[in-house]
């Protein structure tokens, strides 16, 4: 039995671009999106119109020209794919839904087109020193004063102040995807000194709006569209392509393979641990750091690369990868399974002591245990059992059992006992046994706020100590 060990990566590119990233991303095991309409139809256009915008804008993103992200949605699969009851607007619901109208303003800003908002989860990785963050969720909201057409109909020259739908929609599933805007680079200044930040908020943005590299116009993720105008309409710039394979590049998945198990013990010659990959993209260079000091960079089993752990600890695995081709362009990343590995020696003594347990007399009858394992490597230890045999012989069942780290025992009787801790875990399993002659201890009778610890053991050997002279 193979623990369940699977790491997803997503590659961060060198240069991510589509200036720059909203900081949301998929997690690649969501996919595909299941993604709705809410059930308020557009009424500018024929609905079969917008069914085929729709689709149309999903395709560039899940197409040949994306090919290297890997993408796929799915239509939510009732009523046409129609989520009835979810009428407008933006909501945290799991579901993106993309909704024709806008009686609340929700978008807010006069002239605005259509918005995506994105609810952020969990960590997913650091990009360029930023932090990204899961998506959850992301809706898009079309303004419903505008009135919109098909990119056929702009093609024919049937269009009169219109705004392309598929033209706006595949820009804004680039904000749902995760990407930003092109020509938002802060450090593309014009010759009068003002970034694109600067003129974000300018009054004929296309003017005023800097953005140096014409190519960046040219971008999807460019961040305006004129009526009657049909956008790139999947033509993919190098900054669209750079930013979303930044997100969701090339990319591998490494687990253990089916018969290697992740935790286990250093005896024996050790614990292999043998490693396969799952890439989207044939990386031309790997590295695996097995965080024991030992790397490997082709593989030394069948396509698999294996490590031997010959020394306890817990060991964080790191691949680096890297490739190049024509369709994902250059590529590197590295990936870090923390704690992936557990590897145990035999339990043992911490350091300084000799054995598994001492004991000290307490109060009565009553004896306090006290536990010297090792727990170092955490994870190590995974059972404690302490049986108790009266007299010598511990062949038989134990005459009681106490599954606790430092248990108080209660002998029913002066005399000799014998007592088994019994430790196990991914190194193995202990035994460590004393004997124990039994004589009543004097000791705190009742007190149950006695610290325990080295005060306790001084305490309680005093007490045995004047019991046993009080009997001479
Ligand atoms: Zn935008």
């Amino acid at each position: 039995m193979s623990p369940a060990l699977l790491f997803l990566i997503a590659a961060g590119g060198n240069d991510a671009h589509a200036w720059s990233h909203t900081g949301n991303v998929w997690p690649r095991r969501e996919l595909p999106i299941v993604w709705a309409y809410a059930d308020i139809e557009e009424d500018s256009m024929a609905w079969e119109d917008v069914n085929t915008a729709i689709e149309n804008s999903w395709g560039i993103w899940t197409g040949d020209a994306a090919a290297c992200a890997d993408l796929n949605v799915e239509r939510y699969d009732q009523n046409e794919g129609i989520r009835s009851g979810y009428r407008y607007g933006f909501r945290a619901d799991d579901v993106p839904i993309l909704s024709f109208e806008d009686p609340e303003d929700q978008l807010g800003i006069g002239g605005v087109l259509a918005a995506t908002v994105c609810w952020p989860g969990g960590t997913a990785f650091d990009l360029e020193g930023k932090t990204y963050t899961y998506t959850t969720d992301c809706d898009i909201v079309y303004s419903s004063t505008v009135n919109w057409t098909s990119a056929e109909a702009i093609d024919n020259n049937q269009c009169s102040g219109e705004f392309s739908l598929q033209a706006v929609t595949t820009h804004e599933m680039g904000h749902l995807w995760g990407l930003g805007h092109s020509c938002d680079d802060p450090n593309d200044v014009d010759d009068r000194g003002r970034s694109n930040y600067d003129n974000y908020a300018g009054v004929a943005p296309t003017e005023t709006k800097n953005c140096n590299n014409g190519n960046l116009r040219d971008a999807i993720m460019f961040w305006s569209v004129g009526p009657c105008d049909n956008g790139p309409r999947g033509g993919f710039t190098d900054d669209d392509i750079t930013g979303l394979y930044a997100l969701y590049g090339p990319f591998c998945s490494f687990a253990a393979t089916e018969d290697s198990e992740v935790r286990g013990g250093v005896a024996n010659g050790g614990l292999e641990v043998c490693f396969e990959l799952s890439c989207n993209e044939e990386p031309s260079a790997v590295e695996f750091d097995f965080g024991d000091g030992n790397t490997l960079t082709e593989p030394n089993g069948d396509g698999v690369y294996c490590n031997n752990y010959t020394t306890d600890g817990q060991f964080s695995v790191n691949l680096n990868i890297s490739g190049s081709g024509e369709t994902c362009g250059e590529w590197e990343y590295t990936q870090r399974a923390p704690a992936a590995v557990l590897v145990c020696g035999e339990p043992a003594p911490a350091e300084g002591f000799d054995g598994l347990f001492t004991y000290e007399g307490f109060d009565g009858l009553l004896y306090q245990m006290v536990n010297q394992v090792d727990t170092s490597v955490y994870g190590c230890v995974e059972q404690i059992e302490w049986h108790v045999f009266a007299g010598t012989d511990t062949s038989g069942e134990p005459d009681q059992v106490v599954a606790a780290w430092s248990p108080k025992i209660e002998f029913p009787a002066e005399g000799t006992y014998t007592v088994v801790l019994n430790v196990g875990g991914p190194g193995g399993i202990k035994a460590h046994a004393l004997e124990i002659d039994v004589v009543e201890v004097k000791g705190q009778g009742g007190c149950s706020t006695m610290p325990l610890g080295a005060g306790l053991a001084g305490l309680a050997v005093a007490a045995g100590a004047a019991l046993r002279r009080r009997r001479r």
